[in-house]
């Protein structure tokens, strides 16, 4: 399918690896030029170089800490006027309700709240203004039904989605759209951190941290980064206009909802 959004141009917030990788993969073999950003260089030049190779694609990388001011602040110039946004950045660690107190929410509510506010704030004129846009904001699964270990996110993802639900409805009118893509577990370096977190506190091998976990899924497997970046293009493309302020789960049936 063509997407229609060739010769278009997107910044992929963390998008060196995992979901983000995905994301920019798929607008990229869609002829989408990238702005990318990770905190690590060298990874994130790898991975830029990969692209231009593999789709003929402009790539820009901007090494930073998305979730700092001055970070924003780099990204946000490199960006320009992109027809596309995707907001991402590393997730909360894991715990228990009782191990969080003010510093650990602020950092979170930051990474997974504030952060990507702070990019639809500084991107959506532009795109209301050019009459096109679309934003895909990488949430997560807990945003529909919490994760007890992932407190933090549960709170900051939640926080996030309220927020895009009431500015979804105020920006569509200008032709941008803006939804959530809520990944399930996915193979990715985050989930690997994850279980082996698991694979310690049971004393199980890695292996069977993960076998456990795809059990719980009714696909019984992991979700893969290139899927998860097909979803996010086809959010992005010229077909998906009159989606807004959407939800959308990939987890594979894993949460147990009826709608
Ligand atoms: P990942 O494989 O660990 O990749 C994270 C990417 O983001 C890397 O490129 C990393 O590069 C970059 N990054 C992390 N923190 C950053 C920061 N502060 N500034 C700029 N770049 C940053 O993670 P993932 O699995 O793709 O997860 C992406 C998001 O989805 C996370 O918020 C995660 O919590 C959420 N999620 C993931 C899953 C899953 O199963 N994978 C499920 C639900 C939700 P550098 O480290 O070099 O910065």
């Amino acid at each position: 399918m063509d997407l229609g959004i060739s010769g278009k141009r997107a910044l992929v917030c963390a998008s060196s690896k995992g979901l983000g990788r995905g994301c920019a993969e798929a607008l990229a073999a869609a002829g989408v030029d990238l702005v990318m950003n990770a905190r690590g260089a060298e990874a994130l030049d790898e991975t830029a170089e990969a692209i231009r190779e593999a789709h003929g694609v402009e790539v820009t990388t901007v090494a930073c800490d998305v979730t700092t001011p001055e970070g924003q602040a780099q990204v946000i110039e490199a960006a320009g006027e992109v027809d596309i946004l995707v907001t991402n950045a590393g997730g909360p660690p894991p715990g228990v309700w009782s191990d969080w107190d003010r510093e650990d929410f602020i950092r979170a509510l930051d990474a997974n709240m504030l952060t990507p506010i702070a990019f639809m704030k500084a991107l959506l004129p532009g795109m209301m203004e050019r009459g096109w846009g679309r934003v895909v904001n990488i949430t997560s699964q807990s945003v529909r039904a919490p994760i007890p270990a992932l407190g933090l996110s549960n709170a900051a993802r939640t926080g996030l989605t309220g927020y895009v639900a009431g500015t979804a409805r105020q920006v569509a009118p200008k032709g941008v759209t803006i939804n959530n893509l809520l990944p399930g577990i996915h193979a990715t370096d985050r989930a690997d951190a994850l279980d082996r977190g698991v694979a310690e506190a049971e004393d199980i091998t890695l292996g069977a941290a993960r076998e456990k976990r795809a059990a719980t899924i009714p696909a019984r497997r992991y979700g893969t980064p290139e899927e998860f970046g097909a979803a996010c293009a086809f959010l992005c493309s010229q077909h998906a206009g009159f989606i807004v302020g959407q939800n959308i789960l990939l987890d594979g049936g894993a949460t147990n909802l009826t709608v």
